[in-house]
């Protein structure tokens, strides 16, 4: 398999999630063979409503990435052609990268996640702290803390610690044949 160069920002780090998924969908499935199920007037018409729908949000410019993914997904469920069915799956995947990209850039909304009040920000100073965000997590949803405030930094070292206790775990788990036996690092 060559690597492949995703040109798309982001996509890189979507694609590796998905493969991720797969492989765990592959452990606890195999590769799974279904019928397709689609097709019929009532999806049909479900997915002429959700368009128009669509549409019209479009228009007024309320449309939201819900708007999206229900006309995509009722569009995939209304369509019988098998290569008509795989264009659509990919188109489906990737509006779903687009949110997932639009979400991981959203800002953060600079609340406490201890105490639930507002972070000032300040250009010239640090005003929190928090644990390194984990993989997968995007930076809008992950905890920040109150750096002036002792009981919110107490809070953000207990999430750091257990941030750390989750880490470990997972490297433990993925890794098949670590070099360093699990625990062992914990001696020290
Ligand atoms: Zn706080």
């Amino acid at each position: 398999m060559f690597p492949t160069l995703l040109a798309t920002p982001g996509l890189a780090t979507f694609a590796a999630q998905m493969d991720d998924e797969r492989q765990a969908h592959l452990t606890e499935f195999g590769e799974q063979q279904h019928p397709d199920g689609t097709g019929g007037s009532t999806r049909d018409l479900a997915a002429d409503r959700l368009f128009q729908e669509a549409q019209a949000a479009l228009q007024d410019g309320t449309v939201t990435w819900r708007h999206a993914l229900e006309m995509m997904t009722a569009a995939v469920a209304a369509e019988t052609d098998p290569a008509e069915l795989r264009t659509l799956l990919v188109r489906t995947a990737a509006a779903c990268a687009a949110w997932a990209r639009d979400i991981d850039r959203r800002p953060h909304p600079m609340v406490c996640a201890h105490c639930g009040k507002p972070i000032e920000t300040s250009e010239s100073r640090s005003t929190w702290v928090g644990p390194l965000k984990a993989p997968g997590v995007p930076e809008c949803a992950s905890p920040r803390f109150h750096l002036g405030r002792p009981e919110c930094r107490t809070a953000s070292d207990r999430a750091s610690d257990e941030w750390m206790r989750e880490y470990r775990a997972r490297t433990a788990v993925r890794t098949a044949d670590p070099v360093v036996p699990a625990g062992q690092d914990d001696a020290s």
